[in-house]
């Protein structure tokens, strides 16, 4: 490889007879271009050195009152990283290890030397150092890499911490301060916005290094459109919008795949479709296709919404593009989830393709190769049981019914959405009295529709276009008894007697306690038979939660201390891995550890340990800042790992 470039040579030599033969051999060397540089001394030889790049330096051992030893012991100071040779009027043993261990590549005695020799000799210390510098390069390589992840990890959780107290707080205050809704509101969503951000950019910076990761564990099908489908319908409840999802064969019951991303990826394109779509349907269709030899399973995510043009189509899997238009602005995407989406699957071995027509919907779909060695087993698409499915956490009755929530605030609205649909009763939503009354209306009026009246209304009270006072009174006017519970933020205690007067059945006061609202749901919704057992177990004391919060940053415990207080769970919290062991000792009923891993110069991963070894049954939830490497993961099989900024939802869904 070094044939075809010219090899620069210095060669130090004081006398000019040996000069003369020296170069007249290397100038015989087979397929080298060597151009080379005289020094006849070590001064002007190390100035040559520095000023000038050589590939190779060949040095006479006595250079006047110097040695090409001092040469070589100052060029290797100075960084000079080439090779070089030493050349000697005669053999000694002693000077030849002398040369070596200063660094030497060679030592040639000139006597003995002919033109082969030399060849060889030259040849050998050019190719060696080939070798020697690509092993440099790489480890360089390897360490910027290295020290890119690292950087990534970090940057990853000292943003997320902190928006974790910007977040929990934010939520709080959405529960409890009614004056400030509107700019909390807008703290809120612009908190949420620079976290999908966040996520986003870190996604496709680890997508640009190389570095994403794709676990390759069984994911059970069912429990994961189960999943994707309760969280996505809220949301397209939220909008007026259906959400249908079916499939039209046996799927296979589990596969291999990285459940995490795959979620991502059904979440960004379910999410898209609900956002632009004003009115209709999504529907969701899952389906299987196997030719024997092609195995996949085949997502598609079909709307009737804006539609996307055949030119915007090219564009929309590029990193940051949105469709410019006021629908979409007024969205707040990043315009780089389908790039990930899009990255995610194709490392996944599959595709996504997309058809559209403008004003009409659009298509995605997305294909994923399964595995041939993948659990076999088909079974029916079953998303109802799998969502019904209480989790492992909670001793949730099923009840039966139909509720009304009405609230102005999406998030307050779609959560205690959530905390109700878990119960089991099916949920709609209104966003101010105006709308609830029509909502009920319709409800009311069975003969004309096919729904069902409400069996019990949730009613925030500061609500815009008509307040909840005035929708109650109107409600009761027209003579429908349904029991209507008011949502008051904590400020308005002392008022309870107030608001029955109006018309309201019960009061319920900001950020909802889920204890509280699940007593309360419960005086007005029957018990789906079966699980009357269940549902009076509800109340008992041994439901109340008690979670160890193990989180050095003292804003974010606040934080998510406080949203644990508000779905009824005791705290306590510790910074440091012995103060948590301390306290896991103690006799307190630990039911959930939330561990944060980065504990400044320690590592969560000691309480882990603890727990692992002396309380096997306490849940562990992690906390990361950065994503979890597989191995952890596998190794503690933590019950749940959130991302921070932890958001009330989330914990929600842990203990509902
Ligand atoms: P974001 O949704 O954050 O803007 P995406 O990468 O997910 O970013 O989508 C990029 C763009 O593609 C969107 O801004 C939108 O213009 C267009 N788009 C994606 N999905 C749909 C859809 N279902 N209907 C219409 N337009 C869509």
């Amino acid at each position: 490889m070094n044939e075809l470039r010219v090899t620069r040579l210095l060669l130090v030599e004081d006398d000019d007879d040996d000069y003369i033969l020296a170069r007249d051999y290397i100038s015989e060397i087979p397929f080298l271009d060597i151009s080379i540089e005289r020094a006849t001394n070590v001064e002007d030889a190390l100035s040559a050195l520095s000023r000038e790049t050589f590939d190779l330096c060949l040095v006479d051992y006595r250079l006047g009152a110097m040695t090409g030893i001092d040469l070589l012991k100052s060029a290797k100071e100075n960084g000079f990283s080439s090779p070089i040779i030493m050349l000697t009027s005669q053999s000694d043993e002693e000077l030849d290890q002398i040369a070596l261990d200063a660094g030497a590549a060679d030592y040639l005695v000139k006597g003995e030397l002919n033109a082969a020799q030399f060849a060889r000799s030259i040849r050998y210390a050019l190719a060696r150092r080939d070798v020697e510098s690509e092993r440099v390069e790489r480890v360089k390589a390897e360490q910027e890499v290295q020290a890119k992840d690292r950087f990534l990890a970090h940057l990853s959780h000292e943003l997320r911490t902190p928006l974790t107290a910007i977040l929990g707080y934010t939520e709080i205050l959405l529960h409890t301060d009614a004056e400030h809704q509107t700019e909390l509101e807008v703290i809120h969503r612009n908190g949420k916005h620079l976290l999908n951000l966040l996520n986003d950019v870190l996604d496709l910076s680890k997508i640009a290094a190389n570095k994403l990761e794709l676990l390759n564990v069984d994911v059970d099908i069912n429990a994961l459109l189960a999943d994707v489908y309760t969280l996505m319908r809220m949301a397209a409840i939220d909008k007026g919008l259906q959400l249908n999802i079916h499939a039209p064969n046996l799927l296979p019951k589990s596969i291999k795949a990285d459940p995490t991303r795959l979620r991502q990826i059904l979440i960004n394109l379910i999410s898209n479709a609900v956002k632009f779509t004003d009115k209709g349907h999504v529907d969701i269709t899952v389906s299987c296709s196997s030719d024997g030899v092609d195995n996949a399973l085949i997502f598609m995510v079909q709307d009737s919404g804006i539609g996307i043009s055949q030119v915007q189509i090219e564009q929309i899997f590029k990193p940051f593009v949105q469709v410019a238009d006021v629908v979409t602005r007024s969205t707040g995407g990043s315009g780089l989830g389908l790039a990930i989406s899009n990255e995610l699957v194709r490392r996944m071995g599959g595709n996504i393709r997309v058809t559209s027509q403008l004003n009409q919907g659009s298509c995605f779909s997305v294909r994923i190769p399964i595995d041939a060695d993948s659990d076999q087993t088909r079974v029916p698409l079953d998303v109802v049981a799998h969502a019904e499915a209480p989790s492992p956490l909670s001793d949730a009755p099923t009840l039966a019914g139909h509720v009304l929530v009405a609230d102005d605030l999406r998030d307050i609205r779609t959560l205690i959405g959530h905390l109700i649909s878990r119960l089991g009763p099916e949920v709609h939503f209104a966003r101010d009295g105006q709308e609830a009354l029509q909502k009920i209306a319709s409800h009311q009026d069975a003969k004309q529709t096919e729904l069902q009246p409400f069996d019990v209304i949730f009613m925030d009270i500061h609500m815009p276009i008509m307040d909840g006072v005035s929708a109650v009174k109107r409600i009761r006017a027209t003579g429908i008894k349904t029991p209507v519970v008011a949502l008051t933020a904590a400020n308005m205690k002392g008022s309870r007697e107030h608001f029955l007067t109006q018309g309201f059945n019960d009061v319920l006061s900001k950020p909802v306690d889920a204890t509280l609202l699940t007593r309360t749901i419960k005086q007005y919704l029957p018990a789906k038979s079966e699980n009357v057992a269940r549902a009076d177990n509800i109340d008992a004391p041994s439901h109340q939660k008690h979670a160890l919060i193990v989180e050095d940053d003292a804003d974010a415990a606040q934080a998510i201390s406080a949203l644990l207080q508000a779905l009824g769970t005791h705290t306590h919290i510790e910074a440091t891995p012995q103060g948590a062991i301390q306290a896991l000792k103690s006799d307190t009923p630990w039911s959930h550890v939330f561990l944060d891993l980065h504990l400044g110069q320690d590592d969560g991963l000691t309480v882990a340990d603890y727990i692992q070894l002396h309380r096997a049954k306490l849940k562990i939830v992690i906390m990361s800042g950065a994503d979890l490497n597989p191995s952890t993961q596998n190794k503690y099989q933590f019950y749940a790992t959130l991302k921070k900024p932890i958001q009330l939802s989330e914990l929600s869904n842990l203990f509902t």
